[in-house]
């Protein structure tokens, strides 16, 4: 049988949240087989669980939001990100202010936290969303067309293509794939880095945005060129941490996706746009569990691979 997995031990971070600045405290712990992945709102004078689904999702702008019984936590993708990497189904994330911590703009620490912790096997089938048939959601059209589908694969890869008109994002890859089953998450996406204009910087900043973002958790552009001093990390940074941004968003449905994800200048709206799409077709994907392991695709088989 292929087993769920949470964490053996529960592990902490402490970081600055990219938009209010303000500083915040994560605690991961393990949690009991068909739980999913659950926010808790620590600070709050009752403790407000927040249990991930495509309906949580209550603000895209920015950033990925969700909300229950009144509570929200904001910038949730990287993280999400990093367990969709990992392959956890389980998981408690205990959190003392409104928004996840940018830490360095990627979900490598996160990963780190995670794999230090360590990967637990639980007694319970993991269980899939398979994608049965193409769906697909599309906005506008010539400059300002963008769209997201889903189609079936036996397994879970992402292809996105970005299309900035800038010097520094033209000069590298602007279209990344992605396949789960021969791709190695850590390795080629969780360092991606999250990235902004200056001039969008200074609009957030005087909008109260972007109080906690800067040149240790973003890449920053001017109207020419990259402004860290130790430049990229990856060739196509910029489309990679799109798709790192897409297996977050899409990781909200609270299952892994069996499908191929594919999207021309998607964002976190759209990603979770596609989600609501799929769900309300029920002709369109159904539950699976696979009993035999070696039926189970690439890249969800091994368990605790070494990333
Ligand atoms: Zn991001």
């Amino acid at each position: 049988m292929l087993q769920q997995r949470t964490i053996k031990t529960l592990t902490r971070a402490v970081g600055v949240g990219l938009h209010s600045g303000q500083r915040v405290e994560l605690t991961l712990r393990p949690a009991q087989a068909d739980t999913g992945i659950v926010f808790r709102r620590v600070d709050l004078p009752e403790p407000v669980d927040i249990p991930i689904t495509a309906m949580a999702v209550v603000d895209t702008r920015m950033a990925s939001t969700i909300g229950a019984g009144g509570a929200k936590v904001h910038t949730v993708e990287h993280l999400m990100s990093a367990c969709a990497g990992l392959g956890l189904d389980n998981l408690y994330i205990d959190i003392t202010a409104e928004e996840v911590p940018i830490l360095d703009g990627s979900s490598a620490s996160f990963v780190f936290l995670l794999q230090s912790a360590g990967v637990e096997l639980q007694n319970a089938p993991k269980r899939f969303i398979r994608v049965k048939r193409p769906v697909e959601v599309r906005e506008g059209d010539g400059n300002h067309l963008k769209w997201a589908r889903l189609d079936p694969y036996h397994g879970f890869k992402l292809r996105f293509e970005i299309d900035f008109a800038h010097p520094a994002v033209d000069s590298t890859g602007q279209s990344v794939e992605f396949d789960l089953g021969s791709g190695n998450y850590t390795r080629d996406i969780a360092r991606a880095r999250t990235f902004g204009f200056t001039k969008d910087v200074e609009m957030l900043r005087s909008n109260g945005l972007a109080l906690g973002g800067g040149l240790d958790n973003a890449i920053v552009m001017d109207d020419y060129k990259v402004l860290n001093s130790d430049g990229l990390r990856y060739d196509a940074e910029f489309a990679r941490h799109k798709i790192l941004d897409a297996m977050g968003d899409l990781y909200l449905v609270g299952k892994p996706l069996l499908a191929a994800y594919s999207a021309f200048r998607s964002g976190h709206a759209m990603n979770n746009l596609l989600l609501r799409e799929l769900l309300a077709h029920e002709d369109a994907w159904e539950i699976v569990t696979f009993q035999n392991e070696r039926h189970a695709p690439a890249g969800f088989a091994q368990p605790a691979r070494a990333w």
